[in-house]
């Protein structure tokens, strides 16, 4: 047996892997850290293209775990194999809803703070009435909170997403799809589910100052969310000929590297003031 976390025992039993053997480490770890809420958020700037205003911060989930950062494409999934996304979600929705109601005070104009969550914690038991109670507690403005749930997820269980959705739209808290365009969604359902904005995968912005071809089907993407009535956030955002092209056709809202990489909570206060635009 092989010591691992704080108080857990990880036992190597006969036909497991190596690999089996380091995710079962890797998982316990993840789980005392959940416990002991040492999962944090960075944030990254969303901006207004037009104007350079900071319009929101998309919350990211950060693990620091023996002096690496382990990233969140490897420790989210793990969360939801080990049963700790209910724990998990709860406890950085509320971090990112403290920091927004500091961040926004003396502020007129509405900025929002965007958390991500996972379809199995959109649909789960309890989820609305727990975003209800935190609405309520931090007195949030209606669209302050805007959660992003993935374009693949979403469908899985659509009648379910579906009647969530319309009960946190009550509650005036926002919904945007993620990653938009690498999903599964017929345009049927996307009407159907009453939705505040999409966000645009960056694989759909990763080309486009090279590839005229590219550069034609981002604008169709755009030309299509905005037939359908739903604003679009730019990811990915890291030349500046890629947010020219999306200042000419039309885009409003972008983020990326090049507008600024995720944060920690301290640097997030002078990016309140907005962003000079490259
Ligand atoms: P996502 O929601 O699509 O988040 C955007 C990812 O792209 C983030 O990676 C961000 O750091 C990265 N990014 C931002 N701008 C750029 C850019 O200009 N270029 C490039 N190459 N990347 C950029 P991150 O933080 O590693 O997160 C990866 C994914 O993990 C997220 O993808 C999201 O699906 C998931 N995730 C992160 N935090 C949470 C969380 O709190 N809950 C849940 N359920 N999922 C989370
Ligand atoms: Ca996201
Ligand atoms: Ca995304
Ligand atoms: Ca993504």
């Amino acid at each position: 047996a092989k010591r691992s976390g704080k108080d857990t025992i990880v036992s190597w039993s006969a036909g497991m892997s190596l690999a089996e053997l380091e995710d079962e480490e890797l998982r316990s770890a993840l789980r005392t850290a959940v416990e002991d809420r040492r999962v944090r958020l960075a944030f990254q700037p969303i901006v207004e293209l037009t104007t350079g205003r900071l319009s929101g911060l998309e919350a990211l989930a950060r693990w620091r775990h023996e002096g690496r950062d382990v990233p969140p494409d490897v420790f989210i999934p793990l969360a939801e194999r080990a049963g700790l996304m209910g724990a998990l979600t709860a406890d950085l929705l509320e971090e990112a809803c403290t920091r927004l109601a500091g961040w926004s005070a003396g502020r007129d104009d509405l900025l929002t703070v965007h958390v991500n969550v996972a379809p199995s914690q959109l649909v789960a038991p309890g989820f609305v009435t727990t975003v209800a109670d935190l609405v309520r507690r931090h007195g949030l403005r209606p669209g302050a909170l805007v959660l992003e749930i993935t374009e693949s997820g979403i469908f899985a269980d659509l009648d379910a997403a579906r009647a969530a959705v319309v009960e946190l739209r009550r509650l005036g808290v926002g919904v945007s799809l993620d990653d938009f365009g690498v999903g599964y969604s017929s345009l049927a359902q996307l009407n159907a589910m009453p939705l505040d904005s999409v966000k645009i995968d960056r694989s759909f912005l990763a080309a486009v100052d090279s590839d005229p071809r590219q550069a034609r089907f981002l604008h169709a993407v755009l030309r299509l969310a905005e037939e359908i009535g739903l604003p679009v956030v730019a990811e990915g955002v890291e030349r500046p000929a890629q947010l020219h092209l999306l200042r000419a056709l039309g885009c409003l809202h972008a983020q990326g590297y090049l507008l600024g990489r995720p944060v920690e909570v301290d640097a997030v206060p002078p990016l309140l003031d907005g962003i000079a635009i490259p």
